[in-house]
């Protein structure tokens, strides 16, 4: 497998952790939807955060969706995970280009601005359990941990990394997520500040040849680290002409109507993985029949 993610416990169970390599996935996302390197970055972050959250659901049919929405020029992303990491996702605007912060740091949080982010967790009750909080950088891993402590009471630790080649590739992309259970000790949370201050940049970690089973090894060796699992990650997006069809049936006979009266056609666009679904005369008049 090439993308893939780890999963571990340490402490004695009182730490659980995360860390993932994700540069297939990620690359396949700027390709598909064209990607500069700044909007690249963001939306592997993003990418690779989903991937592992979506690793944490239990039930088969669970779903997590990350939304990022802010006034800087790239306005938004979205991305979904399932249980078994398979992710997608999107940005609103994908031409973004604004000079770097720091020389060779792509400006994630500029392009992204003020705003806020929402975790939506399907997990099969009647209403989605869903979190929002106020960015606090817009370089997407400090939000995370924010919002693992507002909404969770979960302290963690989160480092995710997405480095571009010149020609706009993907060179490296992963991340990983540290995560405090309740009876976690003073003495071990003191111990694991004082260990990830002296962690280098994810990107770079990567970039150096680190495999996530390394990552985990340097910030937990010493604490008993457990890898418990491999799983793979990938870029994946389950629509299909059926559920579009479903959709253009759902809009009713008389939008429908208007579209084969005006139109002639329809072509519809799937935001997750740019797919493109068209619709002649008669093939619309077919759905005619289903709608209400
Ligand atoms: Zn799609």
């Amino acid at each position: 497998m090439s993308d893939y993610i780890v999963r571990a416990t340490a402490g004695n169970g009182s730490i659980r952790a995360f860390a993932a390599t994700t540069r297939d996935l990620v690359q396949h996302a700027r390709e598909i939807h064209h990607t500069s390197p700044v909007a690249s970055a963001a939306l592997g972050r993003m990418l690779t955060a989903a991937a592992m959250m979506g690793s944490m659901l239990k039930g088969d049919k669970d779903l997590l969706t990350l939304q990022v929405r802010g006034d800087g020029p790239l306005q938004g992303i979205v991305v979904t995970s399932d249980s078994k990491a398979q992710v997608k996702g999107y940005v609103f605007n994908p031409n973004v280009e604004i000079p770097d912060l720091i020389p060779g740091k792509l400006n994630v949080s500029g392009a992204i601005g003020a705003g806020h982010l929402s975790v939506i967790k399907d997990i099969g009750m009647r209403e989605p359990y869903a979190g929002k909080i106020e960015l606090v950088t817009g370089e997407i891993a400090e939000d995370l941990t924010y919002y693992f402590a507002q909404s969770e009471q979960t302290p963690s630790a989160i480092g995710l990394g997405v480095l571009v080649e010149t020609d706009t590739s993907i060179r490296r992309a992963g991340g990983f997520i540290i995560q405090l259970l309740p009876d976690a000790t003073d003495e071990m949370i003191d111990r694991l500040e004082k260990k990830l201050a002296t962690i280098p940049y994810v990107s770079d970690l990567l970039d150096m040849g680190q495999t996530p089973e390394d990552i985990l090894n340097m910030i937990l060796g010493d604490f008993d680290l457990n890898i418990l699992d491999k799983i793979p990650t990938t870029f994946y997006c389950n629509c299909t002409r059926e559920r579009v069809e479903k959709a253009l049936i759902s809009i009713g006979k008389d939008e429908l109507e208007k579209i084969i009266r005006e139109d002639k056609k329809a072509n519809l666009h799937c935001h997750f993985c740019s797919k493109e679904y068209d619709f002649n005369e008669e093939q619309l008049v077919a759905l005619l029949d289903e709608a209400q």
